[in-house]
């Protein structure tokens, strides 16, 4: 193939942290404009990836061609046209996020929107990018969902796109990894695993993620086959983070090395269920986002924010299913599946921000608030992620009512979108089709306003039982802190709650309380915040005495009435909605 762009990928000496960049252009208009992306596509945020990009330098037929910068991400390049263009750059690549770059002597990461300079007029046409091995570097191998066009047994060699937007859909990483296939669907995937350390249980890994696959696959296709012909997980183990970006035939991850399944262990850790639920996750946006997904994506505009209502439903949506197919698939009970649901609904209801905003509002605001998080973020906003996928719990119960499923309205929209472009009204008209009644109130109301979810009268109909149970001191408080080295950080301070009644800040540093009055008050010292009921007892008041910027100052605390948190669980052993499919 012949490709309009070409890119060389390599590094001189990966310590220094710098990709060395050739981009050829095989017919530069004249001037020939390039830019970087300011935001990678999956994460609402813009990140500003030109910061890193240094050393720009542009030659045609071995003459020096003047470049001038017009703003943050773009340059303007003084070409000729009917002569290929050569620009050369370097990358600082010390992200270790899955949204950026990263490379020294361990291992190297990227994404095209760290690396690949866009040539403008130039979009839609094929791409290629050869990545050289570092000289350092003989034991490493090269993963990507890209097609390879010319590799060698190890992968290095050219890859090929259809356009551009293909190109920085596909990550690309290099190292000594652990590799591992299956099938699934009858398309053959791959799981490659950096960062493991010895006591990994790759094939547990491997049978887990498949029987995720193969349920996700079901679930769109029944017996039909899936739109990608492969596909690859990349997943960084580290010391301790989380998360995932997803691409149309890929995915990275990254996750705590103690998350990993372990040779001879039995049954599945909290965290392995979690890494679980984020391949399952990542591996639905396959279809909810990278092909299905809102108009506003039809096309990136990769210089700007691009909003969306929608994210509730994508993001929410895609969070709703990702644990309901690891119970589908066997790999999550009935009882776990529920008790995580009751932490997702706690979670929610202790957000005073559902109050302000709905969860189409919290998605056009994904840019400046859910990815800008503050001390205010949860008395200001609510995440279209948790209440979204409670959206969709609400949406798969009422629909059972009713003789459907919110599989089935997926399905439909994959059909009546044509697994692309979405809007609102498509999922309006799907759920109409599906049980040939309107359902503008529900989405209005579960959408579009801050009213609470039926959620107790639509899980009784699947036979849910709901207990309440004492919720943690902190919520009682209207607080969220941590317990630091010296004292009780305050991280926020909910609104309407007694914390704020009674002064509290965030950033305050709780350092002791006083219990009673007169000759009988006592001080203590406080270093946890569980602590404090321990040392109340029946009390109903306390002083509260909190550090904040050099001051000490006493502050008047009541405690409230106890709050209460959820308990589901279902007497039912066999329940449709819970059940695991074979
Ligand atoms: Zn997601």
């Amino acid at each position: 193939m012949n490709a309009a762009v070409e890119y060389q990928v390599g590094s001189v000496d990966p310590r220094t942290h710098l990709f060395d960049v050739t981009m050829t252009v095989a017919q530069p208009l004249a001037p020939q404009t390039v830019s970087l992306p300011v935001w990678i596509p999956g994460s609402y945020m813009v990140r500003e990836f030109a910061r890193h990009l240094q050393h720009l330098s542009a030659r045609q037929a071995k003459r020096t061609v003047a470049v001038r910068q017009v703003n943050k991400n773009t340059w303007v390049i003084d070409a000729k046209p009917g002569q290929p263009l050569e620009l050369r750059y370097q990358v600082y690549a010390f992200d270790p996020s899955v949204r950026a770059a990263y490379l020294d002597a361990e291992r190297g990461f990227f994404n095209g929107t760290s690396l690949c300079l866009q040539a403008d007029g130039h979009r839609d046409r094929p791409h290629a990018l050869t990545v050289q091995r570092p000289k350092a570097c003989p034991s490493w191998h090269v993963a990507t969902g890209l097609n390879a066009q010319r590799v060698n047994a190890q992968g290095w060699g050219r890859y090929v796109a259809a356009d551009y937007d293909e190109l920085i859909d596909a990550p690309f990483e290099w190292g000594a990894f652990w590799s591992g296939n299956f099938v699934a669907g009858g398309v053959p995937h791959r799981v490659v695993v950096s960062g493991a350390p010895a006591s990994f249980d790759g094939q547990r890994l491997l049978n887990d993620t498949q029987r995720i696959c193969t349920a996700a696959i079901r679930m769109w296709h029944g017996r039909g086959t899936p739109p990608h012909r492969r596909y690859v997980f990349l997943l960084h183990a580290v010391e301790d983070a989380y998360g995932g970006l997803e691409h149309r035939n890929s995915t990275a991850l990254i996750c705590s090395r103690r998350d990993l399944p372990r040779l001879g262990a039995k049954g599945a850790s909290d965290g392995y269920l979690t890494l679980l639920g984020l391949i399952s996750h990542e591996y639905f946006h396959t279809w909810n986002v990278k092909r299905l997904r809102p108009a506003e994506f039809a096309r990136y505009d990769l210089n700007a924010e691009n909003h969306t209502e929608l994210l509730w439903f994508f993001e929410g949506f895609t969070s709703y299913f990702d644990d309901l197919l690891l119970v589908r698939a066997g790999l999550l009970t009935p009882q776990a599946y529920l008790d995580r649901l009751a932490k997702t609904i706690a979670s929610v209801e202790q957000t005073p921000g559902r109050k302000v905003q709905s969860v189409a509002q919290s998605s056009f605001d994904a840019w400046t608030k859910y990815y800008r998080q503050d001390e205010n973020t949860p008395n200001a906003t609510v995440s279209y992620y948790t209440k979204g996928s409670l959206v969709a719990l609400c949406l798969d119960l009422a629909l059972r009512a009713e003789g459907s499923d919110l599989a089935a309205v997926m399905r439909g929209l994959w059909k009546r979108c044509a697994a692309g472009p979405m809007r609102e009204s498509d999922v309006l008209a799907e759920l109409q089709a599906q049980t040939g009644r309107p359902w503008a109130d529900e989405i209005a109301a579960w959408v579009h306003s801050t009213a609470d979810l039926p959620l107790a009268r639509l899980l009784r109909t699947q036979g849910v039982v709901i207990d309440t149970e004492r919720a943690p001191l902190a919520q009682r408080l209207g607080l969220r802190a941590n317990d630091g080295p010296s004292g009780v950080m305050v991280k926020s301070v909910l609104r309407g709650g007694a914390a704020e009644k009674a002064g509290l800040a965030a950033g305050d540093e709780w350092l002791a309380v006083e219990v009673g009055s007169g000759q009988r008050a006592k001080i203590w010292r406080l270093r946890k915040l569980d602590d404090l009921t321990l040392l109340l007892g029946p009390a109903k008041r306390c002083r509260a005495l909190v550090n904040r910027d050099q001051r000490l100052h006493w502050l008047a605390l009541s405690l409230p009435e106890l709050a209460s948190s959820w308990t589901l669980s279902i007497p039912d052993e066999f329940n449709d909605w819970l059940s695991a499919s074979s």
